[in-house]
């Protein structure tokens, strides 16, 4: 890392490039929030204008706008939201840090890569989210706040009918009926949206802990038979063929009664499980809508969806394949995703530059290389890397100053 004169870094931000991606890596305030720390922040001209962000209010942040080139060669992190598509990780030197949601997991090839350039990659998906101090860090949440509350939207703008119940003199409408099914932190926010909306709302999951939360929003809980799906770190794990067989007897026959069904459910690693099949989607109303937020190019949660297109099948359902929906609320996805971005320099960087710590847990596991070395112990495993000597993890004291805002 080229250490700055007065001990601050340069970070950089450049327009994000995959299809559909209208989120910026920093919003004005998360600038302010760096500058006030002493950091430099470099901003490619037209960066934050799918998100609303205009160069103006970046400048007025304290941040210089620059071209592209400029960003990459001056910068000593770069700030992103996907993971930089190989030419830009070709133009990246040795000593520079990249911050985002870099999917190591499906992206092992491209890890290696910035590893053997000297690159340090930092990738929030490996966050260990259950640490209290991380929470400020914690992009997937955030992200997937934005993608729940949107998907509520998205749904209720899809659906040819009422959410709530309406009384007026010509005529009632009963209200809607949504079911969503994965109630981690998107189908919770999904949930709370509908509720808002009017619906009447019912959540499903594996987890047998996510009935509370779903009852404490005032929905109802489906019952699952298969209530075993707890994995580590409050994550679903992969359900057995008994499981899956016994799960879909019961959601099938369950789903047909509902207008909407948003699904979220996930297993980290995984391709997301089938749970909404042909039968069902051919059982269900015309005018029904799903929204599916697994969609991803490796499948999704409803049989036909396709990522980020509509279609609609013989029989009159929408299916709305929307993997990326944080994407769509851009301005709101962006300032919470720029505040997890500092609050991850703030505990890397307390001086401006890297001060990595192997016996920080959140170190140790959201720094997946630096120095030449892959260092996380997942994608160390994934490359078939022997496992590094065990660093002893620090419990206590915290010293990492994480910004409050
Ligand atoms: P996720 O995106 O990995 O999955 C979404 C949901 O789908 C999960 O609730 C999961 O149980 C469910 N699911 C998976 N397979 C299913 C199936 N076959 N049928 C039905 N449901 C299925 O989840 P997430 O939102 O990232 O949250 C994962 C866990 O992490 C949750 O327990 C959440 O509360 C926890 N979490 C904790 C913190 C914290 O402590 N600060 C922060 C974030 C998340």
């Amino acid at each position: 890392m080229t250490e700055s004169t007065n001990s601050t870094a340069t970070i950089g931000v450049l327009t994000e490039t995959a299809d559909g991606e209208r989120r910026v890596s920093l919003d004005p305030s998360a600038v302010a929030s760096l500058v006030k720390l002493g950091h430099a922040v470099l901003v490619e001209s037209g960066a934050g204008e799918a998100a609303c962000f205009r160069d103006s209010a970046y400048s007025t942040a304290g941040a210089t706008i620059s071209t592209h080139a400029q960003v990459i060669t001056r910068c000593d992190v770069l700030a992103v939201v996907r993971a930089p598509v190989q030419t830009l990780s070709n133009k990246l030197r040795a000593g520079q840090m990249v911050i985002g949601l870099l999917d190591p997991l499906n992206n092992i090839r491209g890890m290696k890569a910035l590893s053997d350039r000297n690159v340090t990659a930092v990738a929030f998906e490996l966050l260990p989210r259950t640490v209290s101090r991380s929470q400020s860090m914690d992009a997937l949440s955030s992200q997937a706040s934005a993608a729940g509350y949107r998907a509520g939207i998205v749904a209720a703008a899809a659906f040819d009918r009422y959410l709530p119940m309406m009384i007026t003199a010509s005529g009632t409408a009963t209200p809607a009926k949504v079911i969503v099914i994965g109630t981690g932190v998107a189908g919770l926010q999904a949930i709370a949206t509908a509720k808002r909306l009017g619906a009447v709302v019912t959540g499903y999951d594996v987890r047998a802990a996510s009935r509370q939360e779903v009852e404490s929003l005032g929905a109802k809980f489906l019952t699952s038979t298969v209530q075993q799906g707890a994995g580590n770190g409050g994550y679903a794990k992969a359900l057995t063929a008994e499981e899956r067989t016994a799960q879909q007897g019961e959601l099938s026959a369950a789903l047909v009664s509902f207008d909407i069904i948003i699904t979220t459910a996930k297993v980290p690693g995984r391709t997301p499980p089938v749970l909404v099949t042909r039968q069902t989607l051919d059982a269900l109303r015309p005018g029904s809508v799903c929204v599916d937020l697994g969609s991803s190019d490796k499948g999704g949660n409803v049989v036909d969806s396709v990522p980020n297109t509509t279609t609609v099948t013989a029989n009159g359902v929408t299916i709305i394949g929307a993997g990326d929906l944080a994407a769509d609320l851009p301005a709101s996805a962006s300032q919470m995703y720029g505040r997890n971005i500092v609050a991850v320099i703030a505990s890397l960087m307390p001086k401006g530059v890297l001060a990595f710590d192997p016996t920080d847990e959140i170190h140790q596991s959201i720094v997946v290389c630096t120095n030449g070395s892959i260092v996380n112990p997942a994608i160390r495993t994934a490359l078939g890397i022997t496992p590094a000597a065990k660093a002893t993890t620090k419990t206590a004291p915290i010293k990492d100053k994480v910004l409050a805002s």
